[in-house]
């Protein structure tokens, strides 16, 4: 099954490496971002480059009437939607007791609504057409909680339990729904990180290395192709052996 896949948070770091592997795998790619626009149009270009359909959307994934233009401008351009990268994801290292409540709601809102939005916005045209399948993108840290990001912790457990619901709610009707929880990947989002922090975390994986986007773009394409057809409702962990 190929057809259109929306990536969501595809301007850089993992959702750009999945929008890009997805292309490869033969998918017209919805690369949606929330701001950058420039660096969208680029990972649209070099998608184009190599002879696929690509076109760049812009909205906050935590905006539920915003999500649902997104899909119908999607669906008018591209076609249906036959496969849905929940990627777009915010994090924070803070004490609990200092975590603002509008901090705790921004990270509920962004990783738990968005997902509420996008699936909403996209499973009545899969269910219709009994085709489809989600990915949602979770953390090693939605696993086993992680000190300093009980907000963060929180949302990505959400992810998990709400992939495992829909899985098996939506499997009757055609449609596979799974999660990968990556552990420390080198992106942006370890930017606030230090050299020394990040040789310690590589040399406390057993792999011992960091990850890169391409190593969780590579467990989305499988999760999404038809080889794994049979799987549904998993967390399929690319995280080096941190989280066994
Ligand atoms: P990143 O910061 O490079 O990318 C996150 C993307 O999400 C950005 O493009 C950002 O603009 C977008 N985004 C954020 N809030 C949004 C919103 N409200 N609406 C729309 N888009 C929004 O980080 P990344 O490491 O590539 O993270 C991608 C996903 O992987 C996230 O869900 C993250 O939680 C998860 N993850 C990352 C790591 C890691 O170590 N980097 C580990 C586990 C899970």
């Amino acid at each position: 099954m190929k057809g259109v896949a929306l990536v969501t948070g595809a301007s850089r770091g993992i959702g750009r490496a999945t929008a890009l592997q997805l292309a490869k795998d033969g998918f017209a790619v919805a690369v949606h971002c929330l701001h950058s626009i420039d660096e969208a149009e680029a990972v649209c270009h070099q998608i184009r480059a190599n002879g696929k359909q690509a076109q760049t959307y812009l909205c906050d994934v935590a905006d539920t009437a915003a999500v649902h233009r997104m899909v119908q401008d999607i669906q008018l351009a591209l076609g249906p939607i036959t496969a849905l990268v929940n990627n777009a994801g915010i994090a924070q290292q803070k004490l609990f007791t200092d975590i603002t409540p509008e901090e705790w709601h921004r990270m509920m809102a962004v990783h738990v609504d968005g997902i509420y939005n996008t699936c909403h916005a996209v499973l009545p045209e899969m269910i219709r057409n009994h085709a489809g399948t989600i990915v949602n993108v979770s953390s090693m840290w939605g696993q086993t909680g992680g000190s300093c990001e009980v907000h963060y912790s929180t949302a990505k457990a959400a992810v998990i339990g709400f992939t495992k619901a829909l899985a098996k709610e939506v499997g009757p009707a055609g449609i596979r729904v799974n999660c990968v929880a990556p552990g420390v990947i080198k992106t942006d989002m370890m930017a606030g990180f230090d050299e020394e922090t990040l040789s310690a975390l590589a040399e406390e994986t057993p792999l011992c290395r960091l990850g890169t986007p391409e190593d969780v773009a590579n467990a989305v394409s499988f999760l999404v192709s038809e080889q794994a057809g049979f799987i549904t409702g998993q967390v399929l962990a690319p995280n080096g052996g941190t989280v066994i």
